[in-house]
């Protein structure tokens, strides 16, 4: 631990806490022990699977909701509510649509009572300053994505904000949009050009991260807090083709990828019935499996090379890593993937006898689709509602989160034929093909007057 503890830091977060209830009124906790500070003169990037809570802590920041347990500090004050120096930026862009770029910038200040005159002059400049002079009249449809959330900067900026805090500002844009605008907003800051003492950007992009930021930290999941950090100590603008630079990027894969349960190698994880399933396909899985093995990796590829071969978000690929992990096709270690004995076997299968593959796999290593087939083995119809699951999964997840996981438990188990799910009735059941199978080996007992009988 470096010791800037006596000064003051923008933000100062100290064992954050922030529970849901979920509209059973079931008790979620979304972050746990959350440490986080902010210096002045920092860039702080936020990386972290979705549904981690990252919007959930910047709305805490900003002081736009309360935290449940810890201590919430800016400028060393405790926060009490909306802190006027902060301003935030969404992923959405949030405007009105029935209202000018003019107006839409000029309404924070409406808000804090700034006069007619001194709110037109601030607009004026904060869209100046962000590059959509000449714009002022046009509404938001009559922008591109870029240019909307320029205009999601200006409304940030107009209030000369202490401290700016970016939910995803950039994931809806194209890459070159976004690199444009990531490159303004950097020389805004690194020239000076506004007050602003302190940025912090959540992202699912781990380039993004490395290139703007002087620390990234890594959330993890269930609770949300902050895993680890590593300082990216390069001048800016920085050559991303670098090797310094490729070297960060690497380790943060590495970082991100790293899983603290399960243990030694080897050691098969214990998931439970409510472990979030990655939310991927199994083509999609076969599909990256197919690209590891063949040319140029053979076997074994470097993270941030695979990311750029595939051309995949970060979130999608983490996705696609976690689901090659749980099911034991592929391992991760010193920021590569490489396949496993079964993930080798696979690629090399064929079609049907990937899919027995996966039927075994999937039995063994993911509970919730042990137990499904379970369900559906010992009732008599060899049939259940879905409702019958996404109750029992309510215990783990909010309503949303079950019915995603069990929509993915489905996809899987429907590729695997380890059951089968009417999308009109809601019904989960055993393949035909099981069901006669079955019923053929009851007959056969029968006939062959089995130990059961008599
Ligand atoms: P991220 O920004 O990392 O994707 P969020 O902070 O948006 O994550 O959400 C984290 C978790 O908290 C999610 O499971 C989400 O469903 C839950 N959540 C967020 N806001 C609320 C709310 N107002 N009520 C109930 N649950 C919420
Ligand atoms: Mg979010």
């Amino acid at each position: 631990m470096n010791d800037v503890g006596t000064a003051t830091a923008l933000l100062d977060l100290r064992g954050v806490r922030k529970t849901f209830r979920t509209p059973e009124r079931r008790e979620r906790t979304v972050l746990e022990g959350v440490d986080f500070r902010l210096e002045e003169g920092e860039i702080v990037a936020l990386l972290g699977k979705s549904g981690s809570g990252k919007s959930t802590l910047l709305r805490i920041m900003a002081g736009l909701i309360g935290a449940n347990g810890g201590d919430v500090k800016y400028r060393g004050a405790h926060m009490t509510g909306p802190a006027k120096g902060i301003a935030m930026v969404f992923q959405s862009f949030a405007l009105f649509p029935w209202l000018t770029v003019q107006e839409n910038v000029e309404l924070g200040l409406e808000a804090a009572g700034v006069g007619t005159a001194e709110r037109e002059a601030r607009a004026t400049e904060a869209i100046d300053l962000i590059g959509l002079g000449g714009f002022e009249s046009a509404y938001p449809k009559e922008l591109s994505g870029g240019m909307r959330q320029r205009v999601g900067f200006a409304r940030a900026l107009v209030m000369r904000p202490d401290v700016l805090l970016l939910d995803e500002p950039f994931s809806a844009l194209d890459v070159l949009t976004s690199e444009t605008l990531r490159e303004d907003l950097l020389e805004l800051w690194d020239e000076r050009k506004i007050p602003t003492k302190g940025i912090l950007l959540v992202s699912h992009n781990i380039e993004e991260a490395v290139s703007m930021a002087d620390r990234v930290l890594v959330f993890s999941s269930d609770p949300g807090r902050v895993k680890a950090e590593i300082r990216v100590g390069l001048p800016r603008p920085r050559d991303v083709e670098s090797a310094a630079f490729r070297q960060i990027v690497d380790e943060v894969y590495t970082l991100m990828t790293a899983h603290v349960r399960g243990g030694g190698a080897g050691a098969a994880e214990q998931l439970t019935l409510g472990y979030r399933l990655p939310d991927t396909t199994p083509g999609k899985l076969a599909g990256l499996l197919e690209t590891v093995a063949e040319a140029p990796f053979h076997g074994r590829a470097d993270l941030p090379q695979l990311a750029e071969e595939t051309e995949l978000e970060d979130d999608a690929l983490f996705h696609l890593f976690e689901g090659l992990r749980v099911l034991g096709l592929a391992r991760i270690a010193a920021g590569d993937i490489f396949l496993t004995t079964a993930g080798q076997s696979f690629v090399e299968a064929d079609d049907a006898r990937r899919k027995e593959m996966f039927a075994e796999i999937l039995v063994k290593n993911i509970p919730l689709a042990a137990h499904i087939r379970r369900v559906l083995d010992e009732r008599k119809d060899h049939r259940a509602p879905e409702d019958r699951f996404l109750q029992e999964l309510q215990d783990y997840l909010t309503d949303d989160e079950a019915e995603r996981v069990l929509e993915i438990a489905i996809t899987w188990g429907r590729y695997a034929e380890i059951f089968d799910y009417d999308y009109n009735s809601g019904v989960l059941m055993l393949p035909e093909e099981v069901v006669e199978e079955m019923e053929a080996e009851e007959e056969q007992k029968v006939e062959t007057g089995s130990d059961t009988h008599e």
